[in-house]
């Protein structure tokens, strides 16, 4: 959900941090508040949990911002903020553009954590006049900045430290993608040592403490893997065209066969979708396996193709000069893992999740000999895929 958009970037929240948001003013209420502050009323302990965690989003935000400005200043477009379960990140369209713009994309979000809280520590003089609960406010505000920070800077990609040490090794190796590699790597270990110590808080009694840390063990395992899939496929396929992956020799079906003629058509060519296109015509949509699966076979000799196709829509569309990255990105959002290539309304070709596969594959054959990198993107794009 859109909440807000700050100097051109949309602020988005997940719905999960709605729970979260939920959760942290409860733990706060029934937990923390009443635990330094004896004695009052329930409903102050959840108005300043309230606050507090209205407070703590901010704090998450503007940890982002800092990462969005200072990308913005380096030239890089950034898609957007979102804020979800474990704090939040920046979408920033394209990766930096050399180790010491990664370095203060990266620093300057613990930095803003780190610098909010001593702010908030000067305010706490002030707030010790105002009464105690703005006191134990400003001191929760102070402890969760502090952590956030640190916690960031723990140097596993794709946490804040994790491209910092992806900086480091980026300007020693002068290549990005294995520095992201190993960074990503160290980002997996750090996941590991997480979920063990929940593992171990649990043994020894800590439940609830145990199940944060295998929770959040387990988030950033994912998150290392994924971060490294999306940079290593940005860079095998960031350049390359969609004219130059695509298959060029489309089978092409009609609206008005049946369904029956459909069937046919995949048994000859074993594929699992085909565009459909008027004779001559422009292209009407893109007929798939997956709905002959819907229509009960006795009425696949009456049905029209054109009643079971996908419409043509701006996701199943590609231009034969656009980067095969986006066109990736966009055959894996369509569901369909397909995109027909239109050069000014024509069908030039037809573009699968499997031919971006092949291609990787085929580059991490090239004459480096095995270069690892495209083969390890291959690996995850066909587990994806
Ligand atoms: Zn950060």
């Amino acid at each position: 959900v859109k909440i807000a958009s700050i100097r051109g970037i949309p602020i988005h929240v997940n719905a999960s941090w709605l729970a979260v948001y939920a959760l942290i003013t409860w733990t706060l209420a029934v937990g923390y508040f009443p635990r330094v502050l004896p004695a009052l009323a329930p409903a102050a302990y959840w108005i300043t949990g309230l606050v507090a965690a209205a407070l703590l989003f901010v704090s998450v935000l503007l940890h982002e911002l800092s990462h969005s400005f200072v990308a913005t200043a380096h030239g890089l477009h950034v898609r957007g903020i979102t804020l979800h379960v474990f704090g939040g990140v920046s979408q920033l369209e394209d990766e930096p553009p050399g180790p010491r713009a990664e370095f203060l994309i990266a620093v300057v979000g613990p930095l803003t954590s780190f610098a909010i809280a001593a702010v908030l520590w000067m305010v706490g003089v002030w707030g010790r006049v105002a009464g105690p609960s703005v006191t134990a406010t400003l001191e929760y505000l102070i402890g969760v900045n502090v952590a956030v920070g640190v916690f960031n800077l723990v140097p596993g990609f794709p946490l804040d430290g994790g491209r910092i040490l992806r900086a480091a090794l980026w300007k020693w190796k002068g290549a990005r993608g294995p520095a992201t590699w190993i960074a990503s790597r160290v980002g997996v270990g750090f996941a590991v040592v997480l979920m063990a110590a929940g593992a171990l808080r649990i043994l020894t009694g800590g439940a609830l403490d145990g199940l944060w840390l295998i929770f959040i063990g387990l988030f950033l395992r994912s998150a290392a893997d994924a971060s490294y899939t999306q940079s290593a496929l940005r860079e095998a396929l960031g350049r390359l065209p969609v004219r130059q992956v695509m298959s060029p020799r489309v089978v092409t079906v009609s609206p008005g066969a049946t369904v029956a003629d459909l069937v046919d058509t995949f048994w000859a060519h074993h594929v699992s979708s085909f565009p459909v296109v008027d004779d001559g015509g422009p292209v009407r949509g893109i007929a798939s396996l997956q709905k002959v699966h819907q229509v009960p076979r006795e009425a696949w000799p009456t049905t029209r193709i054109r009643d079971v196709m996908r419409p043509l829509g701006d996701d199943l569309v590609v231009g034969p000069e656009a980067s095969a990255f986006d066109a990736l990105q966009k055959a894996a959002a369509n569901g369909l893992g397909r995109l027909a290539v239109l050069d000014a309304g024509r069908l030039v070709g037809y573009l699968s999740l499997k031919d971006l596969t092949h291609v990787l594959a085929l580059e991490g054959l090239g004459p480096a000999g095995a270069r690892s990198e495209p083969l390890r993107a291959a690996r995850a794009l066909r587990r994806a895929a």
